[in-house]
């Protein structure tokens, strides 16, 4: 089986339709679909997901990283701790939950992995995040992750 390149899937043609969609689609497949089928591992399999892409995405500088957050309209992004051990990123108007009613546990996970990935290639180490706070999983204001480098 050949597999789905980056570059490749990032090719779009849709003349007419152009290169956005509706982000219900993206939420039915992120969170319906994937769970239905991965059930209780799809929060393990979706971090490895976002922390595989994250690392393939090749980028060297925090700024870009910022960048594509805005490119992709992840979120709005706010990075109010930044030491040599410890980020925390905040996630506003998170793309996979903000709205939801909240379902009672952490729903970002390809997010933090992504996170997780990207920082990681950044900072050239093996970056583990975690998610402490989530708005459609817990009720929270942010998607927070803390993202810890060893
Ligand atoms: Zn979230």
């Amino acid at each position: 089986m050949n597999p789905v390149e980056l570059h490749n899937a990032l090719q779009i043609h849709r003349p007419v339709l152009g290169d956005t969609v509706g982000l219900a689609l993206f939420r039915l497949v992120r969170l319906v679909a994937m769970e239905d089928i991965l059930g209780a591992g799809a929060s393990a399999v979706t971090y490895y997901a976002g922390k595989k892409l994250g690392r393939e995405l090749g980028l060297t500088k925090l700024d870009d990283f910022l960048a594509l957050c805005d490119q992709l309209k992840i979120g709005l992004i706010k990075i109010p701790t930044l030491t040599d051990h410890l980020i925390h990123v905040d996630v506003c108007e998170c793309v996979t939950c903000s709205g939801m009613t909240p379902v009672g546990r952490v729903l970002c996970h390809f997010e933090g992995g992504l996170i997780a990935g990207a920082v990681g290639s950044i900072l050239k180490k093996d970056v583990q995040a975690r998610e402490v706070s989530c708005i459609g999983g817990l009720g929270n204001a942010t998607c927070g992750f803390d993202l810890v480098i060893p």
